[in-house]
């Protein structure tokens, strides 16, 4: 009996500090990557935070709940869905100093609906062995000298599309259809498979180059099976002697009717600040958003490659368009 009221007292007392500050986020992007950030932010502010994790769907059950979503932060893993949720009127506009001072304009939404978290550059993965280059340009990836030695995933893939959609904003949709069947040209095979395993043919010696995302190249090192195929290879950031390389952000929105405001913007400033910035590039292999943030060793050597400056919004409009391209040119037949 004594224990039982014991143990009433104390759950009575903790009650309202647990429901009192909480943040509740739904995550497109996996749970061993924001976890750790979580319990850290946890541990320094008391604010409890619950997560839904999925890989589809989360921007439709926030549309489907409307007012009464429990949603505060919306987290994706590319630029597109934060797009597409303020475009659905699911987001909010914040001005908040510290947002703005961690995360360079070009990385945002103008209206504070979304902000970027980490960068991830889409670059040439190319054999150690058969590739003397240090410096491809997208453009060239059509000249006859890659004739049946590049390898790729499906165009339509998210990652190609926004490649190709920044084609279309900086050379126009007739040039990038061009450019387009001459990669297509140029592959060594049907696209097929996933970023990985476009590396995995080029240390077959299948293909000698692939278009792939950064982090991809410390996956793969970390895991022992694949580890052979990403010593094959060499990383080459496409574009450093004139626009730079292309690249997309994983990132983060207010939710419209974010029931625990405040609080959720804590943890968004959490998120861009220094220590968090470093877990975060470190745990995914990706870039930091915020300037000057030791990046993961294995990124070291490309610490300050130069990025496409061109804002994400500027060519995330062309999407569609890159999606007819594809089509249009047979890309994955
Ligand atoms: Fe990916």
């Amino acid at each position: 009996m004594r224990s039982f009221i014991i143990w009433f007292i104390t759950l009575f007392a903790l009650t309202p500090a647990i429901t009192s500050a909480e943040v509740n986020v739904y995550s497109y992007r996996q749970s061993f990557l924001v976890e750790p950030l979580f319990a850290k932010f946890t541990a320094l502010t008391g604010i409890k935070v619950n997560t839904i994790f999925a890989a589809e769907g989360l921007i439709q059950k926030l549309q489907m709940e409307g007012r009464n979503s429990p949603a505060d932060l919306l987290l994706t893993s590319n630029s597109t869905r934060l797009v597409e949720a303020k475009e659905l009127g699911l987001t909010q506009s914040i001005q908040d100093s510290t947002l703005e001072a961690a995360v360079p304009s070009t990385f945002r939404d103008a209206t504070g609906n979304w902000f970027g978290l980490t960068i991830r550059a889409r670059l040439i993965y190319a054999s150690k062995e058969r590739i003397q280059e240090n410096d491809i340009t997208y453009e060239e990836l059509t000249t006859s000298k890659w004739n049946r030695r590049i390898c790729s995933r499906s165009g339509k893939h998210d990652y190609n599309i926004d490649l190709i959609a920044s084609m279309i904003a900086h050379h126009g949709e007739e040039e990038a259809r061009l450019w387009l069947k001459g990669v297509k040209e140029n592959l060594a095979r049907r696209p097929q498979g996933n970023d990985r395993s476009q590396v995995k043919a080029i240390y077959e010696g299948q293909c000698d180059i692939s278009l792939g995302n950064s982090y991809y190249f410390g996956a793969m090192m970390a895991d022992p099976e694949q580890q052979e195929w990403a010593r094959s290879v060499k990383l080459l950031f496409p574009n450093q002697e004139n626009r730079g390389t292309h690249v997309n952000i994983s990132g983060m929105a207010l939710t419209k009717y974010a029931p625990n405001r405040e609080d959720a913007i804590k943890l968004m400033g959490f998120l861009v600040s220094e220590e968090a910035q470093k877990i975060y590039a470190e745990v995914n292999y990706e870039f930091p958003v915020r300037q000057g943030v030791a990046l993961s060793p294995l990124l070291k050597p490309y610490e300050g490659f130069i990025s496409d400056k061109i804002p994400l919004i500027d060519f995330i409009q062309y999407r569609r368009d890159a999606s007819i391209l594809v089509d249009q040119v047979g890309f994955d037949e």
